[in-house]
């Protein structure tokens, strides 16, 4: 509304779309995790989206990180109150610089899946402890990781006899169901396999403490998920306390996804003429949208998640001529919403039912936009990233999210 008055009163950018992001929400699924997978440490994917106070109330709360790389390291590193060995370096295939980079930082855990990345390893941090990474069945999920990472069981015995050989400390194994897993059974698969390379570790002489079960934790189907995964490791890790393993994870989507909402608002409108003449419309499919809107965020910004997340986004109406209420009943058309590029690939969502009433001005919500989409974003064709607004909301878990944030913000002064 403010936000309306000023774009309404000429003040610049006071029209620019923004994120609202809910820090209790990232505390619910918090709280949730805790009571479904009580003996599962958390490590989040810091790549999913790095928000600052994201990071702050996840290091508060004491969960641990899944970093990528070095730019990722030095970030949660630098919120401070962060010990190093609260971070897995979980990418299999890094730069010899930047495992460097990582004993530097005290980054001890890392990931590996191939031969090459233990001579790299030797050769500039033979003290690592290593966590092999191996390839589980990805099919049932949003995006594929296994195209890229993940050992093979069959090449799980010559890798570990290689680690052996050069006398590096494999510690345990890890595994990626594939992010955005819509089928919680491929979980149970991929637990089955790890304790197989467990097995197979024992055999040429290490005593794995660690199991990695990696992300791909989706928040509508997350009980049933983390029941089939507390079976699984009951059956296959029936032993887990006696040999002293320690179970970690690495959720990304599942802390954030729900937490940022995206406002957008109506820049430009392209629609029949009001006297009925259509404008330029000749040749379209009589079921086509009508009306088409352009937006203040695109593809080449937050949506984003569009082309590489695999995402559909659904846009509702925000506000209405200067009001939230939109009156019931009111008429709709077939419309289409747009970014603000001059790409036509910068297409939002093709086909949504809005009021015919929607216009210029007017703001348009778009709900679960916290994975995958602020991180990456880019300025193409001079337009900004859109900014994030922080809220608590007003309940007992906003009051939550502050003492959190206020005793790591009194633990991290000088940072
Ligand atoms: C991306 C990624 C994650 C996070 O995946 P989500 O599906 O967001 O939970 C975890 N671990 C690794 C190694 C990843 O690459």
């Amino acid at each position: 509304m403010e936000a309306s008055r000023l774009a309404a009163d000429g003040v610049p950018d006071a029209e620019k779309a923004f994120f609202v992001a809910d820090l209790s929400a990232v505390y619910r699924q918090h709280q949730r995790w805790k009571h479904c997978l009580p003996d599962i440490e958390p490590f989040y994917a810091v790549k999913c989206n790095p928000d600052p106070y994201v990071l702050r109330l996840l290091a508060g709360l004491g969960t641990g990180f899944d970093c990528a790389s070095n730019g990722e390291i030095s970030q949660v590193l630098g919120i401070g109150a962060v010990d190093p060995s609260r971070i897995i370096f979980a990418n299999p295939c890094k730069a010899t610089s930047f495992i460097r980079g990582a004993q530097k930082a005290g980054v001890e855990m890392m990931t590996f899946d191939n031969a090459d990345e233990l001579y790299k390893i030797k050769r500039v941090y033979p003290g690592a402890k290593l966590v092999l990474r191996i390839l589980t069945d990805d099919s049932k999920s949003l995006c594929r990781l296994g195209l890229k990472f993940g050992a093979p069981l069959v090449a799980v015995r010559g890798l570990l006899e290689k680690a052996k050989e050069l006398d590096l400390d494999v510690v345990g194994v890890s595994f990626h169901v594939g992010s955005g897993c819509f089928d919680s059974n491929a979980f149970a698969d991929a637990v089955m396999r790890a304790r197989t390379a467990f097995d197979v570790g024992k055999e040429v002489g290490y005593a794995f403490k660690l199991l990695d079960v990696g992300g791909g934790f989706e928040d509508n189907n997350f009980e049933r998920t983390a029941g089939v995964l507390r079976r699984a490791i009951n059956e296959y890790f029936i032993d887990r306390r006696e040999l002293g393993i320690r179970i970690i994870a690495e959720p990304g989507r599942f802390y954030v996804s729900k937490a940022f909402n995206l406002a957008a608002n109506v820049i430009a409108r392209r629609a029949p003429l009001d006297d009925g003449t259509e404008q330029d419309m000749d040749g379209m499919e009589e079921d086509q949208p009508r009306v088409m809107y352009y937006i203040n965020d695109g593809v080449y910004g937050a949506f984003n998640c569009i082309l590489f997340d695999h995402q559909v986004v659904h846009p509702y109406v925000l506000s209405l001529d200067g009001s939230f209420h939109v009156p019931a009943g009111s008429r709709t058309l077939k419309s289409s919403v747009w970014g603000p590029t001059c790409d036509s690939i910068d297409c939002v969502c093709a086909n949504a039912e809005l009021p015919a009433t929607l216009a210029v001005g007017d703001w348009l919500g778009f709900d679960n936009m916290g994975a995958y989409t602020i991180c990456a974003a880019s300025r193409f064709n001079g337009f900004d990233v859109s900014k994030v607004v922080y809220t608590v909301g007003g309940g007992s878990d906003g009051r939550e999210v502050k003492a959190v944030l206020g005793s790591f913000a009194r633990a991290t002064r000088g940072y």
